[in-house]
């Protein structure tokens, strides 16, 4: 055959399967030379079309849909799970994330001979908890390393972990890989967690407004260490694991390797934006859900001025979650355990903070 290795990307227009849709139909990608697809649900946008993937437009919540679309595509040798569906309770997440993980696969392992891997991505979370238990229960002390037992609290990862190794033993020599990674800094107008995409937002609105960037979020973040996963770094990761042997069936954590503190990175968005530099406000519990609250029509200027990619506040500034990343302390894990499987990849967090504010501003959806 013309290709080693046919990728399914579950989530293809996100964080990361943007960041894989432009790495794995590289040249020298590892396992390569690599054809693709890659499913969401939304018609392919623009930003996207530079990819040289083939576009499966399919809800993978419906069952139906899921046959129709993904059983055909009979020569898929990995499937790189990167989508999920954010519900109001945990409850509610085990129950979606689930039945789509569960849709994907019964369309993928009985109809692909030459299926050889799952790689599926979770997070962090898996040792914190979901948002809705922080303070209900006690979570593991961190730095966070993959052998630490489970919460005792319902989580949609245990599901999807639960669900894949049932699902594996159904094909023999099929492989699987979780990845675990932080906050990520990466591209995507479409992604529901997208922290750089809604500073850099919320930094285009204060420009236009001549205000200064009012730092909303903790001391504990102001000051302390943060960490996060880059984008390509992750689709490295997911790579790596679907192709060294020594990567098979394990959960591994993904972080840059290095720490940062929020106080230099404002710093650094606000000269990327020209906008007067804020700082840690003591006893002011400032939101950017407060703050921002609105500003539908400042943006829609903005983006009429500028001459942007036409996008909704509501999918570009997740508000809510840098409320959550910013007012939260950050606590780190460890990448010991993949150095010691192999994997050595790293990123420079200053680094990859400005390259991900240029890309957003190079696909106009920031000034
Ligand atoms: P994103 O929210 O960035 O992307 C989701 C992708 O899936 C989009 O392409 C979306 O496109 C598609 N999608 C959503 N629902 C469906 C559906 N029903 N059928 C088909 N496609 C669908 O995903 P992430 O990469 O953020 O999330 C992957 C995992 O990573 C999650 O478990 C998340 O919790 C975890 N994670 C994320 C972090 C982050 O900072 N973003 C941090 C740590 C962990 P469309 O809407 O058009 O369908």
């Amino acid at each position: 055959p013309k290709h080693s290795s046919v990728a399914l990307i579950v989530g293809v227009t996100g964080i990361i399967g943007n960041s894989l849709a432009e790495i794995l139909p590289l040249a020298d990608t590892p396992g390569g030379p690599w054809k693709v697809y890659g499913v969401a649900r939304r018609t392919r946008p623009a930003w996207h079309e530079d990819n040289p993937i083939n576009y499966v437009q399919c809800d993978i919540s419906d069952p139906d849909d899921s046959q129709a679309k993904l059983s055909p595509l009979t020569d898929v040798t990995h499937v790189f799970y990167v989508t999920w569906a954010n519900r109001s309770t945990e409850q509610e997440n085990c129950e979606a994330n689930s039945k789509m993980f569960r849709n994907v696969l019964d369309a993928v392992i009985p109809n692909c001979p030459n299926l050889k891997h799952i790689s599926l991505q979770t997070g962090r979370k898996h040792y914190m908890g979901p948002f809705e238990s922080y303070g209900k229960i006690e979570s593991h002390d961190p730095p966070y390393t993959e052998d630490l037992p489970r919460l005792k609290y319902m989580n949609f990862y245990y599901d999807l972990e639960d669900i894949m190794l049932e699902e594996v033993e159904k094909k023999e020599g099929l492989t699987w890989s979780v990845h675990r990674p932080g906050n990520i800094f990466g591209f995507s107008p479409y992604s529901m967690m997208n922290l750089v995409g809604t500073l850099c937002v919320y930094a285009a609105i204060c420009k236009h407004e001549g205000k200064v960037l009012r730092f909303t979020g903790c001391k504990a973040a102001w000051d302390g260490y943060s960490d996060c996963s880059d984008a390509d770094l992750i689709a490295e990761h997911h790579i790596w694991a679907a192709v060294d042997p020594y990567a098979k069936n394990e959960a591994f954590n993904v972080s840059n390797g290095d720490v940062f503190k929020w106080k230099h990175f404002w710093k650094v968005l606000a000269e990327q934006f020209g906008v007067e530099c804020g700082e840690y406000e003591e006893g002011v519990d400032l939101k950017l859900q407060d703050l921002m609250k609105g500003k539908e029509p400042v943006w829609e200027e903005i983006v009429r001025e500028n001459g942007l990619t036409p996008t909704k506040l509501k999918d570009v500034g997740i508000w809510w979650f840098g409320d959550v990343i910013l007012g939260n302390e950050c606590f780190l894990d460890s990448m010991n355990k993949s150095k010691e499987h192999g994997f050595l990849g790293f990123r420079n967090s200053k680094n990859a903070f400005i390259s991900w504010i240029d890309k957003a501003k190079a696909y106009k959806i920031v000034p």
